[in-house]
C-alpha cells in the first residue's frame, strides 16, 4: 500500500514523500506472505470496482509502471455447497456483471473440467471468472517502490514511525527512530500494525492482526500432478493452470505455485495477534478439508509453511481516506486479506485525495468514521 501510494502521488507531481519502513527490506511483512491472488468476486460493490481498476493495471504493468510481476489470468473458481452461499453469490455475481465484470455459473461437472482433480461432492454450483488470476507481490512491490524513488520518492528502512505530532487539532510532524520529520500530511498504511500507528494519532483505527497459514505440497511423484490410468494414458490429478479454486464454505483454497501446489484455509477459532509462529497442529484439520476436495493431496508431502497477518477490520472493507478527527491525518488499511490486489487502485484512489484531485470514487464504504456510525455494509466473500 505504501509503495503504491508514494508511485501514484510521485504520478501526480508530488514527491517530497517519504516512505517509512521499519523492516530492513519492503514488503517482508503481509504482502511478502500473501497468495498472490488477484480477483473481481468480490461482494461489495466498492471492493468490485477496486478490482475492475486494479486488474486493469496489473494488466499493464510491466509496460506502466516498469517491472515484471508474472501476471496469469487462469481465474478463480468459487465452489458453493449451499444454498445459502448461493444464494449470496446471485446477488453479488449479478452486481459484478452490471459492473461489466464477466462471471459464469457452471455446474459441478464444469468445474472439474476446468480444475482436473477435484472432487465435487457436495457442490451445488460454482462461479468462475476467467480474468481472475495469480501476481507476483514482490514484483508489484518493488515497481511500484523502484518507479516512486526515480521520480524522487525518499524509502527509509529501518525506521519506525514511534510518535506522530500533533499541533491545534492538525498534524506537524513524524518521530521516527532515525528523527523526526517535519509534515503537515502522514498517511497510515501500516497493514496490521494500522491500529497501533492510529494509536500514535490519538485515533481508533479499527485493524486487527488474524494470522493466517499457507502450506506447499511437492508433486506426488517424479510424473507431476499426473498419474496413469490403467490404460497407461496420462491423467491430470491436479490443475496445469494456476486457476484459484476456493472451497467457500470452509475457506480451503489452492492454486498451483510452480512445480508446487500452494494451499491454505482459515481457523474460525484463530485469535487476534501479532503472533506468526506456524501452527502445525491445525495441519490435521487443514488436510482434511483439503483431501475432501483435491484427493491426491493425502498422497503428498508438505514441504514447507509460513504463516502471515490479515489486517482485518470489523465489516471486512478498508479504511481509505482523510480521517475527520484529526487534519492531515490519512489511512490506507485494513483491506482485511484483500490488500495484495486491491493496492494498485487504492493507492491511486488516496493520491487523488490527497493532491487534491477528484477521485471519481465513492469512498464512503471506506471511511474511518463508519465503525462510530454503526452503518456499514461489509464484505461477504471474505476468505
Ligand atoms: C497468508 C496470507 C494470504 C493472503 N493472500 C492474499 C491474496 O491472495 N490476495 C490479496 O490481495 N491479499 C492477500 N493477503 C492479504 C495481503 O497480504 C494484505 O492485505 C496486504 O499485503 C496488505 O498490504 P499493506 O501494505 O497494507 O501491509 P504490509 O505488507 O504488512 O505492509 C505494512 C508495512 O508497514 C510496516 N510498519 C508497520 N508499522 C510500522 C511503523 N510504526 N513504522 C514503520 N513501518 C511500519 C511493516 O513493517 C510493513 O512492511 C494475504 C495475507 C496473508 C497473511
Amino acid at each position: 500500500m505504501g509503495a503504491s501510494l508514494a508511485y501514484h502521488l510521485a504520478r501526480r507531481g508530488l514527491t517530497d514523500v517519504v516512505l517509512l519502513e521499519r523492516e530492513a527490506l519492503l514488503g517482508t511483512a503481509s504482502t511478502g506472505r500473501n497468495a498472490g491472488g488477484v480477483r473481481h468476486q468480490f461482494s461489495h460493490e466498492a471492493n468490485i470496482r477496486l478490482s475492475i481498476e486494479s486488474i486493469a493495471l496489473f494488466e499493464r504493468f510491466e509496460e506502466v509502471v516498469g517491472t515484471p510481476i508474472d501476471f496469469r489470468q487462469d481465474g478463480y473458481l468459487f465452489l458453493l455447497s449451499s444454498e445459502a452461499s448461493v444464494t449470496e453469490f446471485k446477488t453479488s455475481v449479478g452486481r459484478q456483471r452490471r459492473l461489466g465484470v464477466e462471471v459464469a455459473w457452471l455446474a459441478p461437472d464444469e468445474a472439474v473440467a476446468l480444475a482436473p482433480g477435484l472432487d465435487t461432492t457436495g457442490v451445488i454450483a460454482a462461479t468462475f471468472c476467467a480474468k481472475d488470476g495469480i501476481a507476483d507481490p514482490n514484483g508489484v512491490t518493488m515497481g511500484f517502490a523502484k518507479a516512486a524513488q526515480a521520480a524522487g520518492v525518499e524509502m527509509c528502512r529501518e525506521t519506525e514511525a514511534i510518535g506522530i505530532d500533533v499541533h491545534g487539532g492538525r498534524v506537524v510532524g513524524v518521530r521516527t527512530t532515525r528523527g523526526r520529520i517535519d509534515t503537515p500530511i502522514v498517511v497510515n498504511a501500516a497493514g496490521a500494525w494500522a491500529g497501533q500507528v492510529g494509536t500514535l494519532a490519538g485515533l481508533g483505527v479499527p485493524v486487527r492482526p488474524l494470522r493466517r497459514h499457507i502450506f506447499i505440497a511437492h508433486p506426488p511423484g517424479p510424473e507431476g500432478w499426473t498419474r496413469k490410468r490403467a490404460d497407461g494414458s496420462p491423467e491430470l490429478v491436479a490443475p496445469s493452470s494456476r486457476i484459484m479454486v476456493i472451497d467457500f464454505e470452509t475457506s480451503f483454497y489452492f492454486h498451483r505455485e510452480g512445480a508446487n501446489l500452494l494451499f491454505g484455509m482459515g481457523d474460525p477459532h484463530e485469535a487476534y495477534g501479532f503472533d506468526t509462529t506456524v501452527r502445525w497442529d491445525l495441519l490435521p484439520d487443514v488436510v482434511e478439508a483439503a483431501v475432501a476436495r483435491l484427493p491426491i493431496l493425502a498422497d503428498t508431502a508438505i514441504s514447507h509453511a509460513w504463516a502471515g497477518l490479515y489486517e482485518v477490520t470489523p465489516d471486512a472493507m478498508p479504511v481509505i481516506g482523510r480521517a475527520t478527527a484529526l487534519d492531515g491525518f490519512y489511512c490506507l488499511a485494513g483491506f482485511s486479506g484483500h490488500g495484495f490486489q486491491h493496492s494498485p487502485a487504492a493507492g491511486r484512489v488516496l493520491a487523488d485525495v490527497i493532491t487534491g484531485h477528484d477521485p471519481a470514487f465513492d469512498l464512503s464504504p471506506f471511511a474511518l468514521e463508519r465503525f462510530a456510525a454503526g452503518s456499514s455494509t461489509g464484505e461477504g466473500h471474505f476468505v
